[in-house]
């Protein structure tokens, strides 16, 4: 569900034609919709309504200042899995009793930052993290919330690229090491066991594997009751997927359904890092094309857009429905590539697709592209990123800038050295 939507034959963000925006902002250009970044934020945390509950948005899917300034308006925390992400949260407003702090590789500076801002929790992902925790915590005298980040071993049936909760994949503790890690964390002086975490992927379609990580988290704490450590909180990642194409993802209420009987049973409070689900229809991009060329083998599309503004089709395989801004009368189609002008076969943004028999001028929107989409963008080939502009009903602000040429080389200097 999104509000983006023809209007006369004009695609329209809300009701704002996304032409207006590009004659007025110009393209590579990202548009999200307020209305449905908040729709989505409700709908998530509407689901869970009777258990005690806290939605820390992932803010790595999007962390445009202004969207997560709209959640955490709307009474969400972060998590974050990186210093620069603490501190773009907090300067969106994000409390810091609302931050839970992820990630295999934390510096001892990041851990300083968010223990002096007094973040919620940290998950932690292997032993020699507590014992630095620990100490970076000793020599603020303070104590540090924590958590282990759990892997349970299940398979999320998502990209390889995405799993994140096999005993191959590099994040958390396996279940026995965080058993026993749990007794030796109580004993630190500078840690205060709050709780466990797990997060096993992205993009699934299935309550099933978020059913089975659940079940063996429980075990792992009804464990440890046994031997006297009691956890108040039980974080359960993100992950949950969305319609990119033919998918059909569990609802937020399919997905809280399948969790609520056992995290009832544990009676723990609950917390959920969803990304994906809150942004990724809540976006698109826009572009112009700029040539078509037709070659013996294939039509190309060749956009003003490419694989910097938005690498997930090249990294992941994915999917992105392209949609014309102005519906030609006709409606003649074609199949072809849309490609972008950076200077790699991986460049693309779709492939081998039926889409509008598109000409030189014409604007076209790449959907579902306010998650992993601007957060991912570089600057390869010397390209400046996308401006990104949020709509709200008739209204629409540029919340990020186009970068400028002299963006692109700043804090660049030639060598200093004498002779
Ligand atoms: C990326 C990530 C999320 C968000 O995942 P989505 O699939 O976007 O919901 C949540 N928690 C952690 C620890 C993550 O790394």
């Amino acid at each position: 569900m999104h509000h983006f939507h023809y209007i006369d034959g004009v695609l329209h963000a809300e009701e704002v034609s996304l032409g207006r925006i590009a004659q007025e902002v110009g393209t590579p250009t990202y548009v999200y919709s307020q209305a449905t970044l908040t729709r989505h934020f409700q709908a998530f945390s509407r689901a869970f309504q009777g258990m005690d509950h806290l939605v820390c948005y992932a803010v790595k899917a999007n962390s445009n200042k202004a969207v997560m300034a709209l959640f955490a308006s709307l009474g969400g925390g972060a998590d974050i899995v990186s210093g620069g992400e603490l501190a773009r949260a907090l300067a969106a407003g994000v409390q810091p009793e609302r931050i839970v702090y992820s990630g295999v590789g934390k510096t001892e500076a990041e851990m300083e930052a968010a223990l002096k801002a007094g973040i919620l929790m940290f998950n932690l992902e292997s032993v020699d993290e507590l014992e630095v925790l620990n100490q970076v915590a000793g020599r603020l005298g303070v104590k540090a919330p924590v958590s282990f980040r759990v892997n349970p071993d299940v398979d999320a049936h998502t990209h390889p690229k995405i799993t994140t909760g096999l005993a191959k994949n590099k994040f958390g503790l396996d279940m026995e090491t965080a058993f026993r890690q749990y007794p030796i964390a109580a004993a630190l002086p500078h840690v205060e066991l709050k709780g466990v975490s797990c997060h096993i992927g992205s993009q699934l379609t299935d309550t099933r594997p978020f059913a089975d990580a659940l079940d063996r988290v429980a075990r792992l704490v009804e464990k440890l009751r046994e031997v006297g450590i009691n956890l108040s909180l039980l974080d359960l990642g993100g992950g949950l997927g969305i319609t990119y194409d033919q998918e059909s993802p569990p609802q937020p209420d399919e997905y809280a359904a399948a969790l609520k009987e056992t995290v009832s049973r544990l009676g723990m409070k609950l917390i959920l890092e969803p990304g994906r689900v809150l942004v990724g229809n809540a976006g698109i991009l826009m572009a112009r094309v700029l040539f078509t060329k037709q070659t013996p083998a294939k039509h190309f599309v060749i956009a003003d857009a490419a694989m910097n503004d938005l690498i997930r089709p090249s990294f992941y395989d994915s999917y992105h429905a392209v949609w014309p801004v102005a519906k030609a009368a006709a409606g003649e189609t074609q199949v072809a590539d849309l490609v972008g002008p950076i200077c790699e076969t991986g460049d693309f943004l779709a492939r081998d697709r039926e889409m509008p028999a598109f000409e030189r001028g014409d604007l076209l929107a790449v959907l579902s592209a306010g998650a992993y989409g601007f957060a991912m963008s570089s600057n390869y080939n010397s390209r400046p990123r996308a401006a990104e502009v949020l709509v709200n009903g008739g209204q629409y602000s540029v919340v990020r800038q186009r970068e400028t040429l002299a963006d692109l080389s700043r804090g660049e200097k030639l060598p200093s050295w004498p002779g």
